[in-house]
């Protein structure tokens, strides 16, 4: 399924055999668990066992949208993360099958996720039921997962286009206290089946994109974090199909605002 940040693998949240076939498709490491999304701010009550002051504000502030909370729950993991995406096409299958579900990254564990249906890998569509084409993702990154268990305070557990500034005006941002597992976070991730390199350059408004091949391909990247951030997977995906030895990205500049493609990046190269 479209989201609004990248491709959903979707399954009935309820179900145990949709959840198993999820981790399969994927190749998931089975502790790394999968984000609920709901299609209202009332559903995401009914899947925590406790609702806080902090989910309370962020979740009026910024959803639907790329914003994933982290509550208690009553399950054994003893926490959850609920999403509500800001996609017609999600919004609607959320409201058509009347329950929450499930849906990580549609790409094999550590591989780029796909924003645009036709990035979904031959290996994760020869699999699914179907594929719903609601067009390129406008945000093209995954979401900023918050931990939300405390009332007074949160924490960034992943970063996104939801910068930790857009969080502060509404609720203190504290270091997380690392108890709640979060294995998205693994070193290398995110990362493309060829070798990336991150080629600094003398003026990072010039970055973009490219391979060294007999023909030297570059695909020019946006200035501007937010269209940079929408355009990246796609764009990689673009260079893998060229089967090049080797991609080398021109960093954009090391400011705050590029914090969510700098953690991309990084994990490209592990
Ligand atoms: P993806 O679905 O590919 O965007 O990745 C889902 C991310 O959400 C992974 O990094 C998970 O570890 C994280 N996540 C899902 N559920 C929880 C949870 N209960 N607590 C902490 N992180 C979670
Ligand atoms: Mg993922």
């Amino acid at each position: 399924m479209p989201t609004e940040t990248v491709y959903g693998l979707a399954g009935l949240a309820r179900s145990s055999a949709a959840n198993r076939r999820i981790y399969e498709v994927k190749s998931r490491p089975s502790n790394n668990p999968l984000i609920v999304h709901v299609g209202s701010i009332d559903d995401a009550k009914n899947v925590a066992s406790t609702w806080t002051d902090s989910a309370d504000k962020l979740t009026a502030a910024f959803w639907p949208g790329p914003l994933t909370i982290v509550l208690p729950t009553d399950s054994e993991l003893g926490t959850v993360a609920i999403r509500m995406p800001a996609h017609p096409v999600a919004l609607r299958l959320l409201e058509l099958v009347g329950e929450p579900i499930v849906a990580p990254s549609a790409n094999v564990f550590t591989r780029l996720s796909p924003t645009r249906a036709e990035d979904v890998s031959s290996e994760i569509s020869q699999k699914v039921f179907a594929i719903l084409d609601g067009g390129p993702c406008e945000v093209g990154i995954e979401s900023t997962i918050v931990d939300c268990r405390r009332s007074d305070a949160v924490a960034i557990l992943r970063s996104g286009s939801i910068s930790r500034a857009d969080i502060e005006q509404f609720i203190p941002v504290v270091d997380s206290d690392a108890d709640v597992r979060v294995p998205g976070q693994y070193k290398r991730h995110y990362a493309p089946k060829i070798p990336v390199r991150l080629v600094e350059v003398p003026t990072p408004e010039a970055h973009g994109l490219t391979i060294l091949s007999a023909t030297i391909k570059q695909i020019p990247m946006p200035r501007e974090p937010s269209a940079y951030a929408a355009r990246l997977y796609a764009a990689l995906h673009q260079m893998e199909e060229m089967n090049p030895a080797e991609i080398e990205i021109e960093t954009p500049p090391r400011t705050l605002e590029w914090a969510a493609v700098w953690d991309r990046l990084n994990r490209m190269v592990g």
